[in-house]
């Protein structure tokens, strides 16, 4: 995998952003896939199990719980924005 800092990937085996160091998903790249996926959940569901699925094998010591949560759990509420003030 090639590091583009402009682009919000996950750093691998860590799970951060590539480009803004929050765990990854971080809040932009959510808006983005929440975008890409747009009237299609079910593909946006598949995809995001997928990577728990990669994130569960880099990272151990996360239980299934707070995997799930990470991965999938934002995807069905709104997203908090970081409050910059
Ligand atoms: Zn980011």
């Amino acid at each position: 995998m090639t590091d583009i800092p402009t682009i919000h990937a996950p750093c691998r085996p860590d799970w951060s952003c590539a480009a803004c160091k929050q765990e990854w998903p971080c809040v932009v790249r959510k808006q983005q896939l929440k975008y890409l996926y747009q009237g299609n959940p079910v593909e946006l569901g598949n995809q995001l199990r997928a990577l728990m699925e990669q994130a569960g094998a880099d990272l151990p010591a996360l239980t299934e719980e707070q995997l799930a949560d990470r991965f999938i759990g934002w995807s069905e509420r709104p997203i908090a924005t970081p409050d910059h003030s």
